[in-house]
């Protein structure tokens, strides 16, 4: 049998392709408008990062991560030697710890500048059982703001991601918007005692995963999905009743600038979010109809302590990434399809075989001048030629044969009115080097912007 891609991962194949470059650009458009610039980091980090980063009790962490490991090191690690640890090295979970590492490194907030704002599109890479919409390579859009402790910060990124997904086509209401606050160090070490009592004095209701997570870190309980657990968790101590009071302010003032903003939310003091790195805010988006229990598209809050846990100087941040595979499964909820992908404007048909050189460099000339020119390249017969055309969605097939070419002339035939007429060579020649070399007012030129000229010769 053909050899299959991985479990877990999935192909974009050219129609989504070309969909997943749409996602990113609309991304780049409108977080742009917020101050957000790119920023690519590697796609594997040393372990220790991820370790420091997002914590070494998470699962992404202890289970999920992928470990990267050059032919050498192994061949070293398999004959009972170690390696140096900054030669551990893992796929890359999430985007925040890399992004963090890299402002850190490239010291991009230096003491008194203005925040860093940044944002990042690409895969990542969880050992998760792969079910629908759950995958071991997936692609996730983050931004990530260091620099800023102000709600202001927190509001205005949730609320350009919620605008994302109405660009992107996932209707309002047709999600969820969860919100919280995780407190600070000055408040969540008593309200996490508080939980951890109540979860020892359920222990036997508990399964064994959460009464180990009540030793390590009890608040993940809030995230289990066993039956038993979540009637447990529900009646556990809320957060927000133990929020401090600048914690307690911090959340309002982001709660009210949602308001201002016309977003609904929906409270939720038991989201706690599956990362270590939270204080302060969190939010999930989840959609609500038609993705079953992997409904999140995404998520993110405040990490006002992750830079020092990386080395760094304390810089507050805050950030989030959706999930582009789990938008794509909202998208198709909704009844969205991928638009096809416009294959070609211009199609240049040969009589035989005598004139695909003339052929060739026509076809050549319509791609300078920035039109998706195609010929054929299998010298199949006119008439294939012509279903391939219409397959390619061509607006106008030019037939070349001996007799025109030897007039000096092709004939050109418009797709859609199947009108056709003879044209001077020379004249669709330098018709389309006008449209050549320079780009045409920063972008591509359409077919009738080249050919209209023509029509209304006739
Ligand atoms: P997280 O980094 O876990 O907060 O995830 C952010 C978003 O990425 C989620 O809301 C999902 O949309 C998406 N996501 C997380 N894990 C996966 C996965 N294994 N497969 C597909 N999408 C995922």
């Amino acid at each position: 049998m053909a050899i299959q891609s991985p479990e877990g991962t999935r192909d974009l194949l050219p129609d989504e392709a070309k969909f997943w470059t749409h996602f990113k650009a609309t991304a780049a458009e409108i977080f742009g408008r917020y101050g957000y610039l790119p920023i690519e980091t590697p796609v594997f980090e040393q372990t220790e990062l991820f370790v420091r980063g997002i914590g070494e009790a998470t699962d992404v962490v202890s289970k999920e991560m992928f470990t990267a490991i050059s032919g050498e090191n192994l061949k070293k690690l398999l004959e009972g030697g170690s390696v140096k640890a900054k030669s551990r090295l893992s796929m890359r979970p999430e985007g925040t710890a890399g992004t963090v590492r890299a402002v850190v490194q490239h010291d991009l907030v230096p003491q008194g500048a203005a925040p860093a704002k940044l944002m990042y599109a690409g895969p990542m890479f969880r050992a998760e059982r792969p079910q629908k919409g759950r995958q071991r390579q997936f692609n996730q859009v983050g931004i990530e703001c260091l620099g800023a402790e102000d709600p202001s910060v927190d509001a205005e990124g949730i609320i350009m991601l919620m605008r994302f997904y109405a660009a992107i086509g996932i209707p309002v209401r047709a999600t969820r918007l969860l919100v919280n606050s995780m407190g600070c160090e000055t408040c969540r070490p008593a309200y996490r005692e508080a939980v951890k009592a109540y979860m020892d004095a359920h222990a036997d209701e508990l399964c064994d995963e959460c009464k180990r997570r009540a030793e390590i870190n009890p608040l993940r309980a809030f995230d289990c999905k066993n039956p038993g657990c979540t009637a447990v968790m529900e009646s556990a101590p809320k957060i927000t009743e133990h929020l401090c009071d600048d914690c307690r302010e911090h959340y309002l003032s982001v709660k009210t600038y949602l308001d201002g903003a016309g977003l609904s939310y929906v409270e939720d003091p038991t989201l706690v979010r599956g990362l270590d790195y939270y204080t302060r805010t969190v939010f999930e988006v989840q959609v609500t109809e038609g993705m079953g229990s992997q409904n999140a598209i995404g998520g993110g809050g405040r990490y006002d302590k992750l830079t020092e846990e990386v080395g760094g100087r304390p810089t507050p941040g805050f950030g989030w990434a959706l999930g582009y595979e789990r938008c794509v499964l909202a998208l198709e909820a909704a009844g969205h399809a991928f638009p096809k992908a416009q294959r070609c404007d211009f199609f240049v048909a040969c009589v035989d075989a005598s004139v695909r050189a003339e052929a060739f460099s026509l076809v050549q000339a319509c791609r300078d001048a920035g039109l998706v020119g195609e010929m054929d390249h299998q010298r199949r017969s006119l008439k294939s030629q012509f279903k391939l055309a219409d397959k390619l969605g061509a607006s106008m097939v030019a037939v070349l044969g001996p007799d025109e070419l030897a007039r000096g002339e092709v004939t050109v035939r418009n797709m859609q009115t199947h009108r056709e007429r003879a044209i001077e060579l020379p004249k669709i020649k330098a018709l389309l080097a006008h449209f050549g070399g320079e780009p045409f007012d920063g972008r591509a030129p359409s077919v009738d912007e080249v050919f209209g000229g023509l029509d209304d010769a006739e």
